[in-house]
């Protein structure tokens, strides 16, 4: 233990080397539940790309497993420490090194907070799309490593498809660069697309260049009523077939709407079964959103309430963003993450729904229901055993139903801890074993990140 401190010493400043406990012991696990965490041996806090090189170094040296960290808003237990490792937190490297209007990239460092980005290259007439309801603290590295998606992925697609080039620190310390600056490329096997959603278990991620888009125009929302979830759904089908693509388009059952009023007093109609949420950012938002809104009531809406402006349309926005914070006001929460194919997103929700009453608990969903990805949350008592043995079995059978439909067990939290079991249930043997194949070749000593994922 002190051999490693030293050593990390000699190629860090002091102040950026933490082993007071009770720091590090802050510093243990992301945001899901039911996932261990270990005791770290030290935490560091580099601030340059040669800093983070020594680190990796170091613990090649003395074969020490590395955790890298974001801010830790992960809902899998992907950033949770490993007994004796070295928590390895990225916040720090938080510099947007350059925005490039011409190209339509900005190159930055993995600790740049999503809204800090966006922010930055609005001013530049740009966006930089992929939006998790996490953006004002989860950082652009915990976005890679997770692959992240969001709410306005049904139009612009997630992390992968904004991420083109990265700089990556390899375990024992070599620096990769991936990918380019150009706006096409196919030289050689595609490593930068790999390495998003690799959890950091195959590198640890200093740089990335990212792809801009233009600023869309303001986006307008509309909120409509459903008696029912299985007619909400209907609508969501009904808009994508009719050629139409929103901005947004979020499912909110009444668990979920009646969490946020009483937490955030927004006023969201409580009685609804189903809330839908529907935004345009196109040429004529008003038009769209009126289409859309009339393809809802032909489907059952009871109400559909358009915003009047961009300000209220946020406003609606934010009562979905803060929905997973909402459930963590009604006991201890699971959030699952199984994604379907659109078509089966009714199915999916009713079956939800069974699931939480066979095992006699409070399931509220909410849903990127563009993409069909839905987050059933399980609500629980964690003073009670018997209560969370039950929660953990209805968390699994929630992901047995996603693949049955045809599904992912995960459509954009990743695995982490929480799913390892699931994983070779989904891409089967074969798949499984060519991926151990690949983190060896990235990782001979097993140090990155071990225990997750696999
Ligand atoms: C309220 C709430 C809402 C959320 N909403 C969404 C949502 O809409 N969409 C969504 O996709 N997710 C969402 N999430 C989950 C989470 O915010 C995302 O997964 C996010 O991308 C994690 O970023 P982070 O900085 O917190 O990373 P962390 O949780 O710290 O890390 C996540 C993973 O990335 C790895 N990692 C972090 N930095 C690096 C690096 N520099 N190099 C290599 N690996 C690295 C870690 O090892 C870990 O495996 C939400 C979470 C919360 C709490």
């Amino acid at each position: 233990m002190s051999d490693l401190v030293d050593l990390l010493r000699e190629g860090l400043p002091a102040a950026a080397v933490v082993t007071d406990p009770d720091v590090t012991a802050a510093y243990r696990q992301d945001m899901a539940g039911f996932c261990a965490s270990g005791n770290p041996a030290v935490l560091v806090f580099p601030d340059t790309v040669d800093q983070v090189r020594h680190v990796m170094r170091t613990a090649t040296a003395l074969r020490v497993p590395v955790v890298p960290q974001g801010a830790r808003t992960g809902l899998s237990g992907a950033a949770n420490a490993v007994d004796g490792c070295i928590l390895l937190s990225l916040v720090r490297m938080n510099r947007i090194l350059e925005i490039d209007p011409v190209n339509r990239i900005a190159v930055v460092e993995p600790g740049v907070v999503n809204a800090a980005l966006s922010q930055a290259v609005g001013v530049h007439g740009l966006t930089y799309p992929p939006d998790p309801s996490s953006w004002e603290t989860c950082t652009i590295g915990g976005n890679i490593g997770t692959a992240s998606g969001g709410l306005c992925c049904v139009k612009y697609g997630t992390t992968s498809e904004y991420v083109i080039g990265l700089d990556v620190v390899l375990a024992d310390g070599e620096l990769l660069r991936t990918g380019r600056r150009t706006a096409k490329g196919v030289a050689g096997y595609d490593l930068t697309r790999l390495l998003v959603g690799s959890e950091g278990s195959l590198g640890v991620v200093v740089g990335a260049t990212l792809a801009l888009r233009p600023s869309p125009p303001p986006q307008l929302a509309l909120a409509a009523e459903f008696p029912s979830t299985d007619t909400a759904c209907a609508a969501v089908c009904a808009v994508m077939e009719a050629g139409y693509t929103p901005s947004l388009m979020e499912l909110m059952d009444t668990v979920s709407v009646r969490a946020v009023n009483s937490m955030a007093q927004m006023g969201l109609p409580d009685s609804t079964a189903a809330l839908l949420l529907i935004a345009f950012d196109t040429l004529d938002p008003v038009a769209d959103l009126a289409a859309a809104g009339e393809i809802c009531a032909a489907h059952g809406a009871t109400e559909v309430v358009p915003a009047a402006d961009s300000a209220e349309s946020e406003l609606l926005l934010q009562a979905r963003r803060l929905s997973l914070t909402a459930m963590d006001t009604l006991g201890t929460t699971m959030v699952d993450d199984v994604a379907v194919p659109r078509s089966a997103l009714a199915a999916m929700i009713n079956g939800v729904a069974e699931i939480a009453e066979r095992f006699d608990l409070t399931i509220g969903v909410v849903a990127h229901a563009g993409d069909g990805n839905t987050h059933p949350v399980v609500v629980f008592d964690a003073a009670d055993p018997e209560e969370t043995a039950r929660a953990r079995e209805s968390f699994d059978a929630i992901m047995a139903l996603g693949l049955e439909l045809g599904g992912t067990i995960t459509g954009e939290h990743g695995v982490g801890l929480l799913k390892r079991e699931w994983l070779a249930r989904e891409i089967g043997p074969v798949g499984l074993e060519l991926q151990r194949r690949v983190k060896a070749a990235f990782d001979p000593l097993g140090l990155l990140n071990p225990g997750k994922v696999f």
